[in-house]
């Protein structure tokens, strides 16, 4: 056993060296500030920047594709889900680009209306009440065009 080294120090460095705040870091492992602090000092790391907000990061971990889609270069689920780590809690990169997009919280489940699974564009996403009305939409089509005689 390593003397004189926090029980948590391995973790701790593997946060600072990821760019966690003092903060963040306290907050996810439940170790000391000052802890973190002195660690941080002693081995060097860089002051904690101020925290991103989560479209910030959104955008630091997105890449754009030819035809506005985009690809997740950021952390992944154990299922490949995109995620984002954001206050110690783990998003889901799905609905946090539709909310970019929409400026309202998704319902259901969020998944690409593009032709690509893996694009995360805000633009492309869908909700399940976006799903639901472009279903509505050509069976409402089908039965006017019925009223109307054709087909
Ligand atoms: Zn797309």
């Amino acid at each position: 056993m390593a003397t004189g080294a926090h029980p948590k120090e391995a973790e701790i460095l593997q946060c600072l060296a990821a760019g966690l705040s003092n903060r963040a870091i306290t907050e996810r492992l439940n170790v000391g500030a000052a802890t973190v602090a002195e660690l941080r000092a002693k081995h060097r790391f860089p002051a904690a920047r101020p925290a991103l907000t989560v479209q910030q990061k959104f955008v630091l971990y997105t890449r754009e594709t030819d035809g506005g889609h985009m690809v997740w270069i950021g952390e992944r689920a154990q299922d490949c889900t995109p995620i984002l780590s954001h206050r110690g809690r783990k998003l889901s990169v799905r609905p946090v680009a539709f909310e970019i997009e929409h400026g309202r919280r998704p319902t259901g489940y969020v998944k690409p209306a593009c032709r690509h699974p893996w694009c995360v564009a805000p633009a492309c996403q869908s909700d399940a009440a976006d799903r639901a009305l472009s279903r509505e939409i050509p069976g409402q089509l089908d039965a006017a065009a019925a009223l109307l005689g054709e087909n």
